[in-house]
């Protein structure tokens, strides 16, 4: 008998680990076994990231490996995501599946898996993936037309356009009926939630994405509601007053900075200075104690000199951030960016990402310090070998606990 089984390897951001939870539900309800990737499978899915030159990198790694795999036991080896879109010549996959292909990727498969007589012979698997059962990505928009000038995502995804609230309830309702205690509203620019709306109009008064969330919070009953991403842009008082009221909502605010030098975040075509986003910054502190407030920052960006790059540290310094996230800046091809004049040699750009590390270190440190002692409320989620579990609080602050039981939801001085 055939055996239909299939082990998915995603890379990069949490919208590609959407998409490959959701492909693979749609596969396990077709009759497919999901397995790991380091398992025997009738097809292997690599779902590729192009964010940088590392993760194209990546991308191909994980295609080879799982290309020479499937040339061992007769497998295929698919290839979707980014990278995959952008690179179609040359890479190691038997079907390349375009990210305006996606809604397909399972029909895709399955008349590949028609085609292809060596799946007979597949062995049965050995592991069945587990589940997560307490956080789930629930995507509510695909791309983006910012044209950030370093980035290959607007090209890769397209336009954005909006999964319409009807929908987003009922993916949402059907995780709490499993047991899901955390989702993550994810999208790749969720900043422009509402644009492009894919299905029937919503009913939104206000502001779309606080009314996506106080729906959420009032019609489905997930106890914590976490937002991947949001831009200076997004955060003035309608917004933040609107949503500090959803108790569900975590005191976590992403907010990727990129540069803290205004003449940086020019020539990268962001849309703010760091002027507002100091202001959002100061308004998220108004509406919240003490809340998480994470970035992602590029150094060595074209034309970088010591002096922005001084201005980039003080500003993050200034703002307090809690966590950042450190980017070597790496062009990519077709981007505006990858063509300026002034690019950085690497062993600039290493010193840079050192200081900047070591800044995030330190943040973070005195953010985890700033909560010692107090009462944090804490999603158990993974069980270790010594019988001790370890969790997020809602502020994203990592927790273990000598005990406990993974999906609980804890109270704990921290
Ligand atoms: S906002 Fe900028 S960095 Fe983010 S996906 Fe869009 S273009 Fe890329």
């Amino acid at each position: 008998m055939i055996k239909k089984t299939v082990a998915f390897h995603t890379l990069g951001c949490k919208v590609n680990e959407y998409e490959s939870e959701k492909l693979s539900k749609e596969l396990e309800a077709r009759g497919w076994i999901p397995v790991s990737f380091s398992d025997d499978a009738a097809v292997y899915v690599v779902n590729t990231c192009s964010v940088t030159k590392i993760a194209d990198h990546k991308s191909r790694q994980i295609l080879n490996r799982a290309a020479s795999q499937s040339k061992k036991n007769g497998a295929v080896t698919v290839a979707m995501g980014c990278y995959a879109s952008i690179e179609k010549s040359g890479l190691t996959a038997d079907l390349i599946i375009d990210n305006k292909d996606r809604d397909r990727a399972a029909d895709l498969i399955e008349e590949l898996f028609e085609k292809e007589s060596a799946f007979e012979d597949a062995p049965a698997p050995s592991f069945t993936r587990p589940r997560q059962r307490t956080r789930a990505f629930i995507k509510i928009e695909d791309g983006c037309d910012s044209f950030c000038s370093y980035c290959i995502i607007p090209y890769a995804r397209g336009p954005v356009r909006s999964i319409s609230p009807d929908e987003i309830i009922r993916e949402a309702k059907e995780c709490a009926l499993a047991g899901i205690k955390e989702i993550v509203i994810t999208g790749i620019n969720v900043n422009r939630y509402g644009a492009g709306l894919i299905t029937e109009r919503p009913a939104f008064t206000g502001e779309p994405l606080a009314g996506l969330l106080s729906r959420i919070a009032e019609e489905t009953g997930i106890g914590r509601i976490r937002l991947s991403s949001v831009e200076p842009g997004l955060i003035n008082k309608d917004f933040v007053s609107r949503i500090a009221e959803i108790k569900s909502v975590c005191p976590h605010f992403h907010m990727a900075l990129q540069s803290g030098s205004g003449s940086v975040l020019k020539r990268m075509n962001r849309r703010y200075t760091p002027e507002e986003y100091m202001k959002s910054v100061e308004l998220l502190r108004r509406y919240y104690d003490d809340p998480a407030l994470t970035t992602d920052v590029i150094v060595g960006f074209p034309g970088e000199t010591a002096e922005e790059h001084r201005e980039s540290m003080d500003f993050i310094r200034a703002a307090d951030l809690s966590k950042l996230n450190v980017f070597r800046f790496s062009g990519r091809p077709g981007t505006p960016a990858f063509s300026m004049k002034g690019q950085i040699r690497n062993a600039v750009k290493e010193e840079r990402a050192h200081e900047m590390l070591a800044l995030g270190e330190e943040l973070r440190a005195s953010y985890e310090q700033r909560h010692r002692g107090r009462v944090l409320e804490v999603l158990l989620e993974e069980a270790e070998e010594n019988g001790a579990v370890s969790g997020y609080s809602k502020e994203y602050i990592r927790v273990t606990l000598p005990a406990g039981t993974p999906g609980e939801i804890v109270q704990t001085t921290f």
